[in-house]
């Protein structure tokens, strides 16, 4: 096996330097949570002599890290890519180095955090609901998680909250209130899965990460004449709509890892 090439330090030795491609990761380069096949890492190797390349994925370091481990050929996935962004771009590398880390906490402040958290466990605790269990806020570096069941919920009750919460609206009204409580927080509440909804930061979606490659953040940004981005979930309410549709990007919309492979091969490489 031949030794890794080395880490690119600058964009000049690409045929078009003033391309960037981004791309979404679970259902676009990789399986959904899996590992990204040995084609597709090799592609990428070669769209990175055409253009510049960035991956921008919703989950942590470590998981995306993992994504890219097993077909990497030894190589930390983050230097693979120009920009590697994981949590929508919380955590941001450029070349194989860290630029900068964001957390909900630090972004909110502890009395500020403290005061919706206690709101949430009073608002919880005069709910007239079927089951409580516990963990009814589980506090993540981007985002808080609330359940008004609580996420140590068996499967069984999971089912019977989330049919209890379509009948009697427990979730939006909970929402509501929040949203009267704290009108200047700045945050967005999004209900997903069967038994809590996230609130984190108006703007927390991929779009974040287009501060680190606009020169919003610095300023030794190229350029770029054209911000390409893939991704599966590019419809209102999917976690790519925002990056997809904002007008910094050309969108594209992917139905799996093969199909982002056919669409680099016809729009990069044939003649
Ligand atoms: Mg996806």
């Amino acid at each position: 096996m031949s030794a890794p090439a080395p880490i690119p330090t600058d964009f000049s030795s690409r045929t078009h330097p003033r391309i960037l491609c981004l791309f979404d990761v679970d259902g676009t380069l990789s399986p959904a949570r899996g590992d990204a096949s040995k084609e597709m890492i090799d592609l990428l190797a070669r769209l990175r002599q055409t253009c510049a390349i960035g991956v921008v994925g919703g989950s942590d370091l470590k998981k995306i890290r993992e994504q890219f481990h097993v077909n990497g050929g030894g190589r930390d996935g983050v230097t693979l890519f120009d920009y590697f962004f994981a949590e929508n771009g919380l955590t941001a590398f450029k070349f194989g180095k860290p630029l900068a880390t964001q957390s909900f906490i630090n972004w909110l402040g502890e009395e500020k955090y403290q005061r919706l958290a206690k709101f949430c466990l009073r608002y919880i605790s005069q709910l007239d609901i079927p089951v409580m269990r516990g963990t009814f806020i589980e506090f993540r570096n981007g985002m808080i998680n609330v359940s008004p069941i609580g996420r140590n919920a068996s499967t069984e009750e999971r089912h019977a909250f989330e049919k209890y919460d379509k009948e009697h609206g427990i979730r939006p009204k909970f929402i509501a209130a929040l949203k009267e409580e704290f009108p200047d927080y700045g945050l967005t509440f999004s209900i997903g899965g069967q038994i809590s909804f996230d609130v984190f930061p108006h703007g927390w979606d991929k779009t974040y990460s287009l501060r680190f490659v606009t020169g919003e953040d610095s300023t030794n940004e190229p350029q770029w004449d054209e911000i390409h981005f893939f991704g599966d979930k590019t419809y209102k309410g999917g976690n790519d709509y925002e990056i997809f549709s904002d007008p910094r990007t050309i969108g594209h919309t992917v139905t799996s890892p093969e199909d982002t492979a056919r669409q680099l091969e016809e729009l990069f490489f044939s003649s």
